[in-house]
């Protein structure tokens, strides 16, 4: 992946706690002021973004992001039903075979640590938070989300966000770390500054959804090699552009909500919720 560029002066932020909500003082209006209007073109673009994982209730949201690291929403979306045929609840899960389940996700990579963790998740979901489990669902709150095997910031804050429309944070992987950094939105490189940065420059109804418009936009538009800076709807925006605007912003916001469209389906389709 092409090494990011840096667009701000480097500075330091506070370390969090793993579960710590992502509060901070409100920055200066000039940097909050540049994050709407790239909020606003953005949600021109994406009005209704939507995660690309396929999923029923929380759990399987869980599993579906668990299983999702390191591969592709594609490949997520082709395995996990069968492995929610095989073992359609938490309980299920949780007595599942560790060879079986390493057999089922094999193809989303890594699939010891996957399955490991899939299997110790739904225990401790079963014995935790037996309510819950027994409507295949996870608990609301970050902290007990995360206490979950295999379960980070990133994870927690998408499943609360995506499946309860909980805004406990702002999803950072690295197609948002990419795009905020080229946007000069943060200096930052680890995903928990990023995260703060973020939360305090967009209001908090936002976090959701616009954590979901910088994942696509990473994803289709902002490339990590080759961005398409000359179709880009926040080419007036960026610090970072590369090429210079062609057409009219209206039409390159539509372009890529096109993009993103097309490419959505291709992937299999976004959250049934
Ligand atoms: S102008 Fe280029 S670098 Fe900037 S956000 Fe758009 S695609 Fe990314």
């Amino acid at each position: 992946m092409a090494r990011a560029r840096r667009t701000t002066p480097k500075r330091t932020t506070p370390k969090r706690t793993t579960a710590e909500p992502a509060t901070a003082p409100a920055p200066a209006a000039a940097p909050r002021l540049r994050a709407r209007k790239i909020g606003a073109a953005l949600a021109r673009a994406l009005p209704e973004p939507r995660c690309e994982l396929d999923f029923d209730n929380g759990w399987q949201l869980l599993v579906a992001t668990i299983l999702s690291a390191q591969s592709t929403d594609r490949t997520v979306n082709r395995v996990a039903p069968e492995l929610f045929g095989a073992y359609p609840t938490p309980a299920a899960l949780a007595a599942a075979p560790l060879a079986d389940v390493e057999r089922l996700v094999h193809a989303t990579g890594f699939f010891r640590n996957k399955a490991k963790a899939l299997v110790e998740a739904s225990r401790e979901l079963v014995a935790r938070h037996p309510e819950e489990a027994a409507r295949s669902e996870v608990p609301r709150t970050l902290a007990a989300l995360c206490e979950l095997r295999g379960v980070a910031r990133k994870t927690a804050n998408l499943v609360l966000g995506t499946a309860y429309g909980l805004p406990t944070g702002f999803v950072v992987d690295t197609h948002v770390g990419r795009v905020a950094r080229r946007l000069g939105l943060t200096a930052e490189e680890a995903p928990e500054p990023i995260e703060a940065d973020l939360c305090r420059l967009f209001p908090e109804r936002e976090w959701v959804a616009m954590g979901h418009r910088f994942v696509l936009h990473g994803r289709y538009q902002c490339l990590a090699k080759g961005p398409r800076c000359a179709s880009c709807p926040l080419a007036e925006l960026c610090p970072s552009a590369e090429s210079a605007p062609e057409g009219s912003v209206a039409a390159r916001a539509k372009a890529e909500g096109a993009l993103v469209g097309a490419r959505g389906e291709e992937s299999g389709g976004g959250a049934r919720s």
